[in-house]
């Protein structure tokens, strides 16, 4: 049985046969961090974190790169912008830095497996250059007025992926580009300048309070003056900085396809000559009622009130009860749901888990539940060998959860190998593979880490009482150094973690 994906590229599920089984290429488009992180980032993350589970399961060595984009007028544009005490930042990458720290925090919290990298786009401008100068010699690319594009009829393959002949594609960038390019489907590389007040304003927010009236993007130098790179070029120089110039899969979101992985494959594949990414996987939207749940409509729930308020494993169960290229839509009754489910799967496993401390090992009983262990693996397998069917696969662990509650009320004496065989497969299944918790330790951290900064901040109060203000000065500082954000109030000091 052998893994099938539904590859974008050839619109076909095709059998997944990447370029070295020891080192599997994944690079997953990530998050411009202009905001925090909503349940929809969530979703997605759980999902690409599964499937490096997943390969893991079937014996491949996996190298998984992030990006983040921390160049952009999105987050230029929330320069100076007023918090509760503070402002977000006075440069673009002081605003990137807050929005990373808590996109590092919102990823440990949701239980992902790390990524191998998660290089950032301020970082990489070097190896970005490189890649324009290539594709400029290689006459694929134009400099004009200090920009550089894309020229889009010298790669005759544009439009491959987003399944659209040249003729039509539709017209990229800004109207204010037009004159200077050849094409109207080219796309900028390199913009000249900082970003424009235009762009600025466009994402500015009229209900938020700003210090700063004219922020300032950052700007580097190049073979071409002062600009920024566009927002395209990047992902094709980091996945072959840290990756290859050939890699398996590129993940990202639907809403990627065209333009932004189309130009991926263009400019990549102009100028190494050789096959960008074999695989293409997008994962469907997350809709908030009938709108895309995205940080523009203002219309999220942000990661951290998410897992607050739900958990991390029953926002998982949540997630994976829909397939990956699936769309699934936010609702308090399907949260409802998920948590009933996760309970159920918990219930059963801690069931099986005493019953198997209780048993009596030496009684030899068989029955049909090994039979069923074996099942769910099977059909386990298969559905996540049908290009990563969560549904299905959870719906397996399900029928071992009924056939264990069954074997437990029915019998008197009790198969000991085929429970401790169920709780083996629900250790593996749903621990390993799908990422749940059993053992509590995703929650039992955050309560620890809870007590703790409760026990320090009784200490600081003390500290306080005894008249050694600088002490509890100090106390505080190294708080805010661990990412716990206190504030004194009435009632005695708040955190947040
Ligand atoms: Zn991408
Ligand atoms: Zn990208």
């Amino acid at each position: 049985m052998t893994l099938r994906v539904l590859n974008t590229l050839s619109g076909e599920r095709e059998p997944f046969e990447p370029a070295d089984p020891n080192n599997v290429l994944l690079y997953y488009c990530g998050l411009t961090v202009s905001d925090y992180a909503h349940l929809g980032h969530a979703r997605t993350w759980t999902h690409v974190d599964v499937i490096h589970r997943w390969l893991e399961q079937l014996g491949y060595g996996v190298r998984h790169v992030e990006n983040i984009t921390d160049v952009n007028e999105k987050i230029t544009a929330r320069i100076g912008e007023h918090t509760d005490d503070d402002t977000l930042g006075d440069s673009e990458n002081d605003v990137a830095v807050h929005f990373i720290d808590q996109l590092l925090t919102d990823m440990r919290s949701l239980n992902l497996k790390r990524a191998e990298v998660y290089p950032r786009v301020s970082e990489h401008v070097p190896e970005i250059i490189d890649l324009i100068e290539t594709l400029i010699e290689d006459g694929y690319a134009y400099e004009a007025n200090g920009s550089v594009y894309f020229d889009v009829t010298e790669f005759p393959e544009y439009g491959k992926l987003s399944n659209q002949k040249l003729e039509e594609v539709e017209a990229q960038g800004p109207e204010a580009e037009r004159s200077e390019k050849r094409h109207p489907s080219d796309f900028a590389l390199w913009k000249a300048g900082g970003v424009g007040e235009n762009a600025i304003e466009e994402h500015r927010d009229a209900d938020h309070a700003y210090e700063t009236d004219s922020p300032e993007g950052e700007t580097w130098d190049s073979p071409w003056g002062e600009g920024r790179p566009g927002w395209h070029i990047e992902c094709s120089a980091m996945s072959m900085t840290h990756l290859d110039d050939s890699i398996d899969i590129h993940m990202g979101g639907r809403d990627l396809v065209f333009p932004h992985h189309e130009n991926e494959i263009a400019q990549s594949e102009a100028a190494t000559g050789e096959q960008f990414a074999k695989y293409w996987l997008h994962a469907d939207l997350f809709q908030m009622g009938e709108t895309k749940m995205s940080s523009s409509l203002e219309n999220f729930i942000t990661v951290e009130e998410g897992v607050e308020e739900f958990g991390v494993n029953p926002l998982r169960m949540f997630f994976l009860s829909a397939s990956y290229n699936s769309t699934q839509t936010y609702s308090e009754e399907a949260i409802e749901e998920a948590l009933e489910r996760w309970s159920r799967l918990e219930t059963a496993y801690e069931r099986v888990n005493e019953a198997v401390d209780d048993s009596d090992a030496k009684t030899k009983v068989e029955s049909p539940l090994r039979e069923v262990v074996t099942q769910t693996r099977e059909g386990f397998t298969e559905a996540m060998n049908d290009d990563f069917n969560t549904r299905e696969a959870i719906a397996a662990l399900f029928d071992l959860a009924a056939a264990a509650h069954s074997h437990l009320d029915d019998r008197e004496t009790h198969d000991y190998v085929g429970l401790r065989q169920t709780v083996e497969t629900f250790e593996e299944l749903a621990g390993d593979v799908l990422g749940f918790d059993f053992a509590g330790t995703a929650e039992g951290d955050a309560t620890l880490a809870g007590e703790l900064v409760e026990l320090v901040l009784d200490i600081r109060e003390r500290e306080r009482e005894a008249g050694n203000y600088e002490r509890a000065d100090e106390l505080r500082a190294d708080l805010e150094e661990l990412g716990v954000d206190v504030q004194d109030t009435d009632d005695g000091p708040t955190y947040g973690l």
